[in-house]
């Protein structure tokens, strides 16, 4: 089980380096993130480069039995790069040239960026391939964090390549981007521009397109230091760090280009949905490898430094969230940082190191403990997190349906994926998230959240799915457009309207503060948030209906048959508890039945040929006993456990590998 941080001895005196490396063996660190923001110090002046200290701080971790994820270093271009050549520098929207004197500060389509960081991983990855303690390779940090899409001429003229490859002819351009409307047509590819401000929207087929091109120019930065290391070094895995929910880089196509997905996951202390969303994040974390394992590569141990208040993760909180993340398919945990910054914008951010004396310091106590714990997990690496229900996630339509000017723009795709995410954690059903185009053949429940846009390709498979016996849930504002941002014409939603047997005549949002009442069928009553829809039913029959209001009676959420599956569609934001009782129903008739434990305890099982691990977590800050059905060993602390009911702490946890 890798166990470790981010790295960065640079920072400090060569003295603290044989400190750190004693206090990680201490802690059974066994994997560093080295050097992911030390261009400068790596190569002071443009073909010099210094690698020497490197080799010291190597040389040590592997004397200490620390392996290293070595970084390319190129998250954070050096001051003489940018000075040299300041139109690197990115530029915003409205024109604004981002400075130097914090990071990320590269236009990602920049040869002069893109050369110089090639250059760099070339030299690192000559250096050290061989070196016994190289892991794995770290390329660049947090892509896009902070600067998602450049504006600037050099991304222009690339953006201008990248629409001349998708259309080939400046009509389909024309007709693609819908430039009959508003004055928009082009007649030169030299008119055409990123969406910089405007006086009003830009064109959304534009934006759409840009935000397509902005990924994959970034995915393009990547895959030049991948490309490098996979030819130096084909046995080492190459990752970057992912950062969850992050709707700038389509992480499905980030993904297929990694050995291993890794991902930054730093829920808030302080809400208490977080429990759920690093759940949400883990499941899509796995999904995005395909199932396999998988890395947390940052967390804290603490406080973060970045919100506007930064409270304290409550005692037993960060070992949960780290089981957490094991249970639902790491094979490692790390943290943003080892040592905690003396100077510089993160100080205030809390590591594995903190600043003040460590024989008093809860925090280093945990670290050492959950160390020791997890070298105890070995006999869960490699096993595998199974679901039979699926949420589909599509980037293009997120970014699709988060364009301005809709009917409403209360419909935001994660709270949507949220709030069908919610019941089903809660009932402890296992979720993947897969594209609408990919093979669903082996899931019994998928959920289409305000699935917006949707290509011919996702569509037919989503038909395919439910025709060959699969349940389906559809949910509102679905199906609306095509990949260019047009509306699929032929009555909403066209691509679905005969799998889900109706047509949605019209949309009605609500108002902030408004609400619709719902009742269903068999009695019971709902409310609805942020969108009704009036619905046409042609062969779907009604679950429930709305009632008051101008659609009184009208159907809310209907049910039809196709070919052997069967298809759902809810046209409103159903409260929690409805959700609850619809997917609870679907998934009994799909045999999926829930784990029934105490409310706040989280039950993931991880599965291997021959063995079963079976992860209990404990959300609440309260004890609770939880029923076991089968007796085997807490691979937590070796004490056996016994069918029957085994007692967690607050925000306790227990791994309990059966039949031992
Ligand atoms: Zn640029």
């Amino acid at each position: 089980m890798v166990y470790g941080g981010d790295y960065n001895p640079d920072q400090w005196p060569e003295d603290v380096w044989h400190e750190d490396v004693r206090l990680m063996r201490e802690a059974g660190v066994n994997l560093v993130s080295l050097g992911i923001f030390s261009w400068s110090r790596l190569e002071p002046a443009e073909g010099r480069y210094d690698f020497e200290w490197l080799d010291r701080v190597i040389e040590l971790l592997h004397e200490g039995g620390v392996r290293v994820n070595l970084a390319t270093a190129t998250a954070s271009p050096p001051p003489w790069l940018s000075h040299a050549h300041p139109e690197m520098l990115p530029v915003m929207a409205d024109g604004v040239r981002l400075w130097p004197g914090a990071r990320q500060h590269y236009c990602p389509s920049s040869p002069v960026y893109r050369d110089a960081a090639g250059r760099l991983v070339e030299a690192i990855a000559t250096h050290f391939a061989a070196h016994p303690a190289l892991a794995m390779w770290h390329v660049g940090n947090e892509y896009a964090c902070h600067v998602p899409a450049c504006y600037c001429d050099v991304s222009a003229e690339h953006f201008r390549a990248w629409l001349q490859e998708r259309y080939e002819s400046l009509e389909d351009l024309n007709r693609a981007w819908g430039t009959d409307f508003w004055s928009q047509r082009y007649s030169s590819w030299e008119e055409i521009l990123p969406p910089r401000r405007t006086p009003t929207w830009p064109n959304p087929s534009q934006q759409l397109d840009f935000a397509r091109f902005s990924s994959d120019a970034l995915l393009e930065c990547y895959e030049i230091e991948r490309a490098i290391l996979a030819e130096k070094t084909p046995d080492v895995p190459i990752t970057t760090n992912f950062m969850a929910f992050f709707k700038p880089l389509d992480y499905w196509a980030w993904a297929a280009r990694e050995d291993v997905v890794s991902i930054d996951s730093y829920p808030d202390p302080s809400d208490p949905a977080s429990g759920m969303r690093a759940a949400m994040v883990g499941d899509l974390t796995r999904s995005l490898g395909r199932g396999r394992p998988w890395i947390l590569m940052e967390q804290t141990t603490n406080r973060v430094n970045w919100r506007p208040v930064n409270v304290p993760k409550p005692p037993g909180l960060m070992r949960l969230w780290s089981y957490q993340a094991v249970a639902r398919g790491a094979d490692g945990v790390m943290f943003f940082q080892w040592r905690q910054s003396r100077a510089g914008a993160e100080k205030h951010h809390s590591a594995m190191v903190p600043h003040g004396p460590l024989s008093s310091s809860p925090t280093w106590h945990d670290v050492v403990k959950l160390g020791r714990e997890l070298g105890g997990l070995d006999p869960v690496l490699g096993s595998r997190v199974s679901a039979d229900v699926a949420i589909l996630l599509d980037w293009e339509s997120w970014w699709a349906l988060e364009l301005p000017s809709k009917p409403s723009n209360r419909v935001v795709q994660v709270e949507q994926l949220e709030a069908y995410y919610r019941p089903l954690f809660e009932a402890n059903v296992t979720v993947d998230f897969a594209h609408p185009e990919a093979d669903l053949s082996g899931y019994k429940l998928v959920v289409a959240p305000s699935l917006y846009l949707v290509s011919d390709a996702a569509a037919a498979n989503l038909d395919r799915f439910v025709s060959q016996g699969g349940r389906l849930v559809m949910g509102f504002f679905s199906g609306i457009v095509d990949p260019f941002d047009h509306i699929r014409l032929g009555g909403y939603p066209a691509p679905f309207a005969q799998l889900l047997g109706l047509h949605v005549v019209d949309f009605l949002p609500l108002a902030v503060g408004s609400s619709a009442k719902v009742h269903f069928a068999d009695g019971a009553s709902a409310q609805g948030d942020v969108w009704t829809e009036q619905l046409r039913l042609e062969g779907a029959e009604s679950l429930a209906s709305y009632s008051g209001g101008v659609l009184d009676g009208q159907p809310a959420v209907t049910r039809h048959k196709h070919g052997e599956g069967t298809a759902y569609y809810v046209s409103t934001q159903l409260d929690g508890p409805a959700l609850a009782r619809l997917l609870g129903h679907l998934c009994s008739a799909e045999g999926i039945e829930p784990v029934k434990v105490p409310a706040g305890v989280e039950v993931v099982t991880r599965t291997a040929p021959g063995s079963s691990i079976q992860f209990l977590l404990n959300h609440r800050d309260v004890a609770v006993d939880v029923p076991v059905e089968d007796a085997g060993v807490n691979l937590v602390d070796g004490a056996a456990v016994h069918r029957g009911l085994l007692r967690l702490p607050p925000h306790g946890v227990a791994v309990v590998r059966e039949g031992w």
